[in-house]
Formats: structure tokens, sequence, C-alpha cells
């Protein structure tokens, strides 16, 4: 496995890497998540580049940047144990160049999906999709792939890239791959490393109000705010749990329907300690 870090070295690494080269972005301290990824990869191409930064560009200024779980040495190995070919991990200067006199600048160009980029995640976390959108356009360019791998965990994420890729015409095979969940449910996330020990038992209660909606919906609700009602009265019972939002939403315009007809996507977010979490199921 070739490891590079600045841009040149990239670009030419990438020249040399039999095509059809699949591509997963990621922010790091890998987990089984990460790995299905990079398994699916290996399976539909020839080659697998993998990318590792943890984009200052996506996180707010009050949000967990600096306290981001980091294994630079353990996601190397488990890369390597997984076949991939390329690992490209950028410093900040490599990625967004300080600009001439202007001390500290990121860059001024900006890429916003409108609408999708402004709801539920995007609300709670203002600017985090336009970060998303700009880094992974910047790295679809560098790397130039024929595939790229994203999670059904981040699923806002996931139709933010489809979107951009469409509008764009951005010549890259989206796919989208299921959530990979412990076994109590809860989905795995490199965030869980913050949850105390109390909290990571309370946590999958997420994933269990999700699941009682599933539930509500298949006996034939069909009113989504009785839904969410029952899926926040579900979870204001842990008090270990501070919900930011649990929704039923369509799963292309992510707005809720007047009346639930199916496929819907049930989403959530919400805080346990110092960790905030998110988690969806799609009822089809
Ligand atoms: P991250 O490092 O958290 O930015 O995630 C990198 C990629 O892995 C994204 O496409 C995520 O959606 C995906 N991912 C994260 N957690 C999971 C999971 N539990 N199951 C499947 N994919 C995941």
């Amino acid at each position: 496995m070739k490891i590079v870090r600045s841009l040149s070295e990239l670009r030419s690494a990438v020249r040399e890497l039999p095509r059809p080269l699949g591509f997963v972005p990621t922010m790091g301290y890998f987990h089984e998540g990460h790995l299905s990824l990079m398994r699916a990869s290996r399976k539909e191409n020839r080659s697998t580049a993998v990318s590792l930064y943890v984009n200052p560009m996506q996180f707010g200024p009050q949000e967990d940047l600096t306290r981001y779980p980091r294994d630079e040495a353990r996601d190397r190995r488990l890369a390597e144990e997984e076949g991939v070919d390329l690992l490209f991990i950028p410093t900040d200067e490599e990625m967004y160049p300080p600009e001439g006199r202007i001390p500290g600048s990121l860059q001024r160009t900006r890429v916003q999906v409108e609408g999708l980029s402004s709801i539920w995640e995007g609300a709670s976390r203002p600017g985090h999709f336009d970060g998303v959108a700009t880094v992974v356009l910047k790295l679809f360019h560098l790397v130039q792939p024929d595939v790229a791998y994203f999670g059904q965990k981040d699923y806002q994420q996931a139709l933010v890239i489809r979107t951009l890729v469409r509008d764009l015409d951005v010549p890259v095979d989206i796919r989208v791959l299921p959530t990979v969940r412990e076994p109590d449910g809860l989905a795995m996330s490199s965030r869980n490393a913050y949850l105390s020990p109390e909290e990571r038992k309370a946590a999958p209660r997420l994933y269990q109000a999700l699941r009682l909606g599933e539930d509500l919906i298949r006996k034939g609700e069909r009113d989504p705010q009785a839904v969410i009602w029952q899926m926040e009265s579900f979870l204001s019972k842990e008090p270990l749990c501070r919900l930011d939002y649990v929704t039923v939403a369509d799963p292309e315009t992510l707005l809720v329907p007047a009346e639930i007809r199916l496929p819907v996507v049930l989403l959530g977010a919400a805080w346990f300690g110092q960790a905030r979490l998110i988690d969806n199921l799609i009822v089809r």
C-alpha cells in the first residue's frame, strides 16, 4: 500500500493505478463501517484509494474538530489489511494552502447543494454540508475515481453528494452501502469513542426509536406527526439522551410528507454526553 501526503504525489500515484479505480473518502479512526466500504471497492474495482482527512471546513466553531478521534498508525494497518492500494493523508496546508498575506484563510470557493444542505443535519450544523460537498468534489478531482463509496449511516450526506454529482456532471458512480451496526443495533461511528460506559448502554435507543417508528408505519400509521411524537416520547424516557431531532421524511427531498406513503426515511440525531450521534432507517 502506497501512502501519499501531498497533492503532487497523489496525482502521480493515481496515474499508475489500474482502472477501474474505487475511492473511499473518510475521516479515519476506522471501524467496520469504513472497512465494509473498502471491501466493496476492492471487490468491484481493480484498485482502491482511501483518503483519511479530518476536514476542518465541515466542522462548526463549537464542534469536535480538535478532539475528533485519530489513530493514523492503526488506520494504516487496517487499510493495508483490506488490500487498499493508495492511502491519501493530506495536511491542512496541502488541502487549503494559506492564501498569501491573509493569515489562516481557507479557500474561497464553496460548493453548496441548495435546500438539501440546510435542513436536519444542515440546520443543526450550519455550513457542514458545504464543507462536505467542497472537500468531496476536491477529492474527486484529485483522485479521479470511477466509483466512490459512501455509507447509508450518513443518509443526508450521501444524498447531498449524489445531487452534487448529478448537478455538476461529475463522472463518478456513487455507491451507498448499508449501515454497519454493533450487535445491539448502535450504528458504528468514530464518535462512539466519546461515549462513557453508561452512555454506550443508552446509545442504542436512537436506533430503537427509529425501529419503533418503522413498526408504527408498518402497522398502518399514516400520520407523520403521530410517528414523530411516538419516537420523541420514546427517546425522552432515556435520561442520558438529549434529542436534537427525529423525523419522517421523503427519501429524495427530505421534507416531511403530509401523509406517509412508502418509501420514507426516518432520520434522527441525539446527544449522549459529548457524543452527537445520527442514525436513519429507510422504510420501503
Ligand atoms: P467518516 O469517516 O465518519 O466521515 O465516514 C467515512 C464514510 O464511512 C462515510 O461514507 C460514512 O457514511 C461511512 N460510514 C461511517 N459509519 C458507517 C457505518 N456504521 N456503516 C456504514 N458506513 C459508515
